[in-house]
């Protein structure tokens, strides 16, 4: 049943997980409907009225004031959640709801959550007025238990009084050094937990998900100048120059360590590495990450710390074949030996080279 018969078009829709409300519904031309979300947004409420005295010119789109019809006053207790005390004994009073003096305010709307309107009940309008600050940040979280009944409402106001006068006797034996009366009863705690989010906000999170979890996101690259692993997207090919070729050099190197996977001669020496290197027989661009990108392309290119030419490159390629076949079979020992006199030398070079 519904308890306002001019309201024609009462949708119940979903969109953006709110349900929507007719406005202005005694124009029967103009009838449209606005969401709970915008109605939480952007208004107050003003007063609840069965009769229709607002002006025109004072009503939304031109004035302050927007008049709307729920399709129950559950739903519209349920998804607009400023309704002061005040405003929750308005409401009832217009729908014959008879509200206990002593009730709380979450008691109070749930009398309203479990109010059916009969054929008694009049058509109502709830006048609501535009804020001055939308609430932007509002964070709107469902009713997510059932309504109690005002009975045990009531009862439960009564214990809690008895419960405050038992205690305020009980202090008062305690000053007299009399035994205290028996344990207080504790109320029952309703928190909304977790909060819930909106739907935007949840579109939102697995939009996010799906672009962090995409296959072009989670690609790899090598930068060619300290061989260390990026994400594809922070990896810039940039076409070498060749004072930053000859940065990258290490006179250091014995000729025959150097390496051969490419053409070594026509990059100027540098040391590189094969993986970064969009042409190994000619000059043709590098894919560096920021640091090397940063130390290589100011105007007086510097040698990157990380730089492989910064005694970093291995030469595992170049290996004379009993090398490479003794290290292959090398214990976890003397591989652990070999790195730490290599570490040293590398520390040698890092504070050296300030
Ligand atoms: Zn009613
Ligand atoms: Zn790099
Ligand atoms: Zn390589």
């Amino acid at each position: 049943m519904s308890c306002n018969t001019q309201a024609t078009q009462v949708h119940v829709d979903e969109d953006s997980g709110a349900r929507r409300l007719v406005v202005n519904s005694r124009d029967l031309d103009g009838a449209r409907d606005v969401s709970y979300e915008f109605l939480r947004r952007e208004y107050s409420f003003d007063h609840v009225t069965v009769t229709d005295v607002i002006n025109r010119l004072s009503e939304n789109p031109l004035g302050p004031y927007l008049t709307c019809v729920p399709s129950s006053v559950r739903e519209l207790v349920e998804q607009f959640p400023f309704f002061s005390v005040a405003h929750l004994r308005a409401i009832a009073q217009i729908h014959g709801v008879s509200l206990h003096g002593r009730l709380q305010r979450g008691m109070c709307k749930d009398a309203l959550r479990l109010h059916d309107c009969e054929g008694s009940c009049p058509s109502v309008s709830y006048v609501f007025h535009v804020l001055k600050r939308p609430r932007h940040n509002y964070i709107f979280v469902p009713d997510l238990h059932r309504p109690s009944n005002s009975y045990s409402n009531e009862c439960y106001m009564k214990a809690k009084e008895n419960t405050k006068k038992q205690r305020q006797r009980r202090a008062a034996n305690a000053l007299e050094g009399l035994a205290p009366v028996g344990p207080p009863a504790e109320p029952p705690l309703v928190s909304p937990f977790p909060p819930v989010q909106s739907f935007a906000a949840k579109r939102e999170i697995i939009r996010e998900w799906q672009v962090e979890m995409s296959p072009d996101h989670l690609q790899e690259g090598v930068c060619a100048v300290c061989v260390q692993i990026f994400a594809a997207e922070l990896l810039v090919d940039v076409v070498p120059s060749k004072e930053m070729l000859l940065t990258l050099n290490n006179n250091w190197l014995p000729a025959e360590t150097r390496p051969r996977t490419y053409d070594i001669a026509k990059y100027e020496g540098a040391i590189l590495c094969c993986h970064g290197m969009s042409c190994l027989g000619n000059i043709g661009d590098l894919r560096m990450c920021l640091c090397c990108r940063r130390s290589l392309s100011s105007p007086k290119p510097r040698q990157p710390k990380d730089a492989i030419a910064n005694f970093q490159y291995y030469g595992v390629s170049e290996l004379p074949v009993d090398v490479k076949s003794a290290l292959a079979c090398a214990s976890q020992f003397e591989l652990q030996l070999i790195a730490l006199a290599r570490a040293t030398v590398i520390t040698h070079h890092y504070q050296t080279k300030g």
